[in-house]
């Protein structure tokens, strides 16, 4: 049965009925237009076409068409677009969602205290070590924020928090915060839309007879978003900074990419996540492959290895991101979101005494205020709006906090305001000369 909280726009439900191809290309074209806008959309349940439908059609088109570049472009967007309605929605709507994903959910201290046979106590005592937070202070903190109610699911859906260390389990239940259950939800949705296009695909391929008019339907989809694609999409050359050699100043870099050059130039070693990471940011910067080939040549596990031997090893990945090797496929640098999900952003991954003394570092004249303010900004898992009060930092309160939403983003930021400050210092300097 169906909840009948689930929000219309939620695109993994079920629909009954017939629909012909015909009409569920005209469906499909209008997700793809809500796709590349959904950021604008003023009510997410009226959006002009039916979600489900058209998210079946581009799994179909996905799964018939097995373009690689498609598949991410719908995995990852899709997703976007959810975990953005997902914040929007009224809590009731919120949990029938996460229901919907994670199925067996205990919602609240007392359910999950009563349902699990468990102590209140021995809960708020176990999240409070988690947390690294008081057992006073957790009481309070979950009685006075939705954000950290305190939830269960089966651990089968939610193992994703016991990797992550931000919960614990007991009798197959794993307990958390519904914020740490909200923040997962994202990679759930995504794995259950491309587990969705693997069934597809092994379904279409039994029905032989239909794999014709799928296939013509799915070129018209793709030509449609190709089309769409390029008219939308940034041209390249718009992350070029001013033409500088922006990708030496790691002044410029946000936290995440400044902690891993600066641990790489110190060690000479980061794990390989944090090599993609780094290594698509300073490609996103202009750095040329030439540049970055030299760069992480000296890298430890290179000592003793000849250039010729790099490059058929090390030197063969950077020269797959750039397009150069494999694939072919041009590689962009990941935006916030996925880099709090998958990589390194030191607001999410560094317990705060540790990211603050990181912070300090970089920025010595970081105040206690700010300092606090970041603390309770990762307690909410608003790591972005933490990010951006940690540029406010450097920039000056003069200006109004950015939420950084790419990293590139945050060098342009700090960029634009730096040589604007440059040039009056200099007009200043020459009116008085
Ligand atoms: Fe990097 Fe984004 Fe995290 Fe800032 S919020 S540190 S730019 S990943």
């Amino acid at each position: 049965m169906t909840d009948i909280n689930i929000p219309r726009w939620f695109p993994l439900g079920k629909r009954s009925g017939e629909m012909g191809l015909g009409e569920m290309l005209q469906v499909a074209k209008r997700r793809v237009d809500f796709l590349f806008s959904y950021t604008d959309v003023e009510d997410a349940n009226n959006i002009g076409h039916d979600p489900i439908i058209g998210n079946l059609s581009l799994c179909i088109t996905s799964a018939v068409s097995d373009d690689a570049y498609f598949f991410h472009w719908l995995s990852e967007t899709e997703a976007d677009a959810f975990e953005y309605l997902l914040k929007k929605s009224p809590y009731t709507e919120q949990i029938a969602v996460m229901r919907f994903l994670y199925g067996d959910l205990i919602v609240g201290l007392s359910n999950v205290s009563s349902i699990i046979n468990l102590d209140s106590d021995f809960i708020i005592r176990e999240l409070s070590t988690v947390k690294r937070i008081k057992k006073t202070d957790m009481y309070q903190v979950a009685s006075t924020f939705s954000e950290f109610n305190i939830i269960a699911s089966k651990f089968e859906h939610a193992y994703k928090i016991i990797k992550r260390g931000v919960g614990f389990v007991v009798r197959g239940w794993v307990i958390t915060f519904y914020v740490e259950l909200l923040r997962t939800a994202k990679w759930v949705f995504q794995k259950r839309l491309e587990e969705k296009i693997r069934k597809i695909k092994k379904k279409i391929q039994k029905s032989m007879d239909k794999l014709e008019a799928y296939r013509v339907f799915a070129k018209e989809i793709l030509s449609y978003w190709r089309g769409k694609r390029t008219a939308l999409m940034p041209q390249k050359s718009s992350i070029v900074l001013f033409g500088k050699k922006v990708w030496q100043k790691s002044e410029l870099f946000p936290p995440c990419s400044r902690l891993l050059f600066d641990q790489f130039l110190a060690t000479g070693y980061i794990p390989h996540g944090d090599r993609l990471q780094l290594g698509l940011f300073l490609k996103a910067l202009g750095m040329p492959v030439e540049e970055q080939l030299k760069f992480w040549y000296r890298a430890v596990d290179n000592v003793g290895l000849g250039w010729e031997e790099f490059m058929k090893k090390g030197g063969y990945y950077i020269r797959h991101i750039y397009g150069l090797e494999g694939s072919r496929k041009d590689y962009s640098a990941p935006k916030c979101d996925t880099i709090i999900s998958k990589y390194f952003c030191p607001f999410a991954r560094m317990d705060f005494s540790a990211l603050k003394k990181a912070l300090k570092k970089i920025n010595p004249k970081i105040t206690n205020e700010e300092l606090e303010e970041i603390h309770n900004l990762c307690l909410l898992g608003d790591y972005k709006k933490a990010c951006g009060i940690f540029l406010q930092s450097i920039i000056g309160k003069k200006t109004r906090p950015v939420v950084i939403s790419h990293p590139v983003q945050y060098v342009r930021t700090l960029w634009k305001i730096m040589v604007r400050r440059r040039r009056k210092y200099e007009k200043e300097a020459q009116s008085l000369s």
